[in-house]
């Protein structure tokens, strides 16, 4: 949980000494769908382009959220592919895979985005197409459970989103169209508030820079059969990229400059998404996703761009990153409408888990002091300033509420940035993290009651951390929550594994791993939250070994670690 500046990322290596912190912080900075014969059928008129076919299950479209789902006859046929002999889209649309996300109880989020050409625009026709989805108790799809036709709308890149009521259980689901079958998906619904469950099992994850590593670890996500995944942001990189594979360390290129607008953002997604093991991650289980500032810019506050010169056109640039971010995540979600995107939101998993998705990065006050890298200098006045904020007055509001009212066994909080006090001597380390909004961080932690069970899964520092967050003195107050930093899938690391032992020596740190890229698999219980910290040998060659560094336990009632 040493907190290093991204920007170190951008501004090479720095050396600091301080105390015992004299170690270099080294910088660093499918199978595709399958044509299939189809029956022609003219095309749809528009009224009938919500229309559902199912017997346990509906949906809605979620670009027309609210819409009461309909029902028909439990006899009813599925229906053929719609509009299939009027469309000819030259190639597979499906390359992007499909997902599933926010599962609720009784309902889960399908996704694709129809992509025949997808670094370059997506390569569809201008118009907005019908596309069939369908919903099945195994992977044969011989018996159909539910069925219906979303529109796949141009002025969202053709992405489809369908809010699928289902009953308990597992399911499987496809997308067809103009021909073509998308590949299959396995999803679930989350059990009810309140439900008796015995055990959830997740993985937390964030940090997947393509350029840096290949995404192993997805694949041993997807060979875990989980319940969902929690992605805590960094899914994309916006950075440039024309580097030469071997550069800087490189295994594969973004091939193009930094993204700033709609377009190019649609690319940079299509590129991630064409990767075959984050298709399998996706298609394995539901995620739940929020974003860091990468989605946007590196370090970006708000309105406030990390380089000043972007100022007058960042409103902008950030309302296109929000859109194609929308396009692309199986979030349950309208679609952004004006500036602000409000994706902070709540899920429960029965009577086990109540879980706080936060947005750290669009309501935050800009970083203070000028956001220094490693300064070891006592923090400006400003850092202190109460009304400062990460999450915005109305989000920090509904958090409190959250917490104060949430009865699950077990709360977790899943965000970006290390929440832990790190600071070291008096000195922030890293301004970005929520040691440079202290005041926030206390208004959050005294809220937090300790008879509960709280877990704090934090991502964005490319390392991963263990920790015990504490009201009072750091060390010796009254512990309230445990902390659980994910490494990152691919990202680079940004400290040198030279000063691990520097860096557990920061009170209520319990354990910090800073060389290798990974996941936490998360195995939740009524008596205790197991964190699992799978880790693969190098991302730097396909498919390298994974394994375990260790596993760390909360019992519940102690909100405290211990290592299994
Ligand atoms: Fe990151
Ligand atoms: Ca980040």
């Amino acid at each position: 949980m040493q907190p290093i500046s991204r920007r170190l990322f951008l501004t090479g290596s720095v050396v600091v000494s301080v105390g015992a912190l004299t170690g270099a912080l080294a910088g660093c900075s499918d199978d595709g769908g399958t044509a299939e014969g189809t029956t022609p059928e003219s095309p749809e008129s528009p009224e009938s382009r919500e229309s559902t076919d199912a017997s346990a299950t509906s949906a809605t479209d979620a670009t027309t959220a609210e819409a009461p789902p309909t029902t028909a006859p439990a006899d009813t046929e599925p229906p053929t592919p719609p509009t299939t002999a009027a469309i000819d889209l030259g190639a597979d649309p499906f390359t992007l895979g499909v997902a599933s996300g926010d599962p609720g109880p009784g309902t889960v989020v399908l996704w694709t985005r129809l992509a025949p050409d997808p670094l370059v625009g997506g390569g569809m026709p201008a118009d907005d197409l019908d596309v069939l989805w369908e919903v099945a108790p195994d992977d044969t799809f011989a018996e159909i459970a539910a069925s219906g036709t979303t529109v796949a709308a141009a002025a969202y890149g053709h992405s489809v989103h369908v809010r699928a009521e289902l009953d308990p259980g597992w399911w499987w689901y496809r997308f067809r169209v103009g021909g073509y079958t998308s590949p299959t998906g396995r999803t679930r619904t989350a059990p009810a508030p309140g439900e008796p469950t015995s055990q959830v099992r997740f993985a937390s994850a964030s940090c997947q820079n393509y350029q840096d590593g290949w995404y192993t670890a997805h694949r041993d996500i997807a060979d875990q059969q989980l319940d969902f995944v929690v992605f805590l942001g960094d899914y994309m990189y916006e950075g440039t990229g024309i580097a030469t594979v071997g550069e800087n360390d490189t295994v594969r290129t973004h091939g193009t400059a930094e993204v700033t607008t709609l377009e190019e953002y649609r690319n940079r997604y299509a590129l991630y998404k064409g990767d075959a093991d984050l298709q399998a991650s996706h298609a394995s289980c539901p995620w739940i996703v929020t974003w860091d500032d990468h989605e946007v810019e590196n370090n970006y506050a708000g309105l406030v761009p990390q380089d000043p010169a972007d100022a007058a056109t960042f409103a902008e640039r950030r309302r296109a990153a929000y859109q194609v971010w929308w396009e692309h995540q199986p979030v349950d979600l309208p679609p952004p409408d004006g500036d602000e995107f409000t994706i902070h939101r709540s899920a429960t998993w029965g009577d086990l888990l109540d879980l706080a998705v936060l947005d750290g990065r669009q309501y935050r006050s800009d970083q203070a002091c000028g956001d220094p890298s490693l300064s070891l200098d006592p923090p400006c006045p400003e850092t202190f300033d109460e009304a400062r904020t990460m999450l915005g007055d109305e989000q920090e509001a509904w958090l409190l509420d959250l917490l104060a009212t949430g009865t699950a066994t077990w709360q977790a909080i899943a965000q970006q940035t290390v929440f832990g006090d790190v600071t070291l001597g008096g000195a922030i380390l890293n301004y970005d993290q929520w040691d440079g909004y202290p005041a926030e961080r206390n208004r959050i932690v005294d809220a937090l009651d300790p008879a509960r069970n709280t877990v704090v899964l934090t991502g964005d520092i490319h390392f991963a951390g263990a920790g015990t967050i504490r009201q009072g003195e750091r060390g010796v107050g009254t512990p309230v929550a445990v902390e659980l930093v994910a490494t990152s899938i691919s990202s680079g690391g940004r400290v040198n594994p030279a000063v691990t032992e520097v860096v557990r020596s920061i009170p209520d740190i319990v354990d910090v791993e800073l060389e290798h890229r990974g996941y936490i698999l998360h195995t939740v219980t009524p008596e205790a939250w197991s964190a699992e910290y799978r880790m693969v040998e190098t991302v730097k060659e396909v498919g390298a070994p994974m394994f375990v560094h260790a596993t760390y336990v909360a019992d519940a009632g102690t909100n405290t670690l211990r290592i299994a």
